[in-house]
C-alpha cells in the first residue's frame, strides 16, 4: 500500500531471486505511482538492477 501522493516520483524494490524484469503486480503499481521504477534483484549489485518507465518498457537511469 503507498498513499495517494501525486509527488511520487516512482518506486525501488527488490526480488529475492535473480529476476529483475516486473510482475503483472509490479506493472499495474507502476501505471499508478510514478514515472520511473527501479527493480534490484539478487545479488543486489550495480549489475543486478533495471529501470522502468511507467508502461514497463526498460529505460536508461544512470545511478551516480
Ligand atoms: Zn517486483
Amino acid at each position: 500500500m503507498l498513499p495517494v501522493d501525486f509527488n511520487i516520483v516512482g518506486t525501488v524494490h527488490s526480488h529475492p531471486s535473480a529476476t529483475f524484469y516486473p510482475s503483472n503486480a509490479d506493472l499495474h503499481l507502476f501505471q499508478k505511482h510514478g514515472k520511473i521504477h527501479i527493480i534490484s534483484a539478487f545479488p543486489y549489485n550495480l549489475n543486478n538492477f533495471k529501470s522502468y518507465d511507467n508502461q514497463g518498457n526498460i529505460i536508461n537511469l544512470e545511478i551516480v
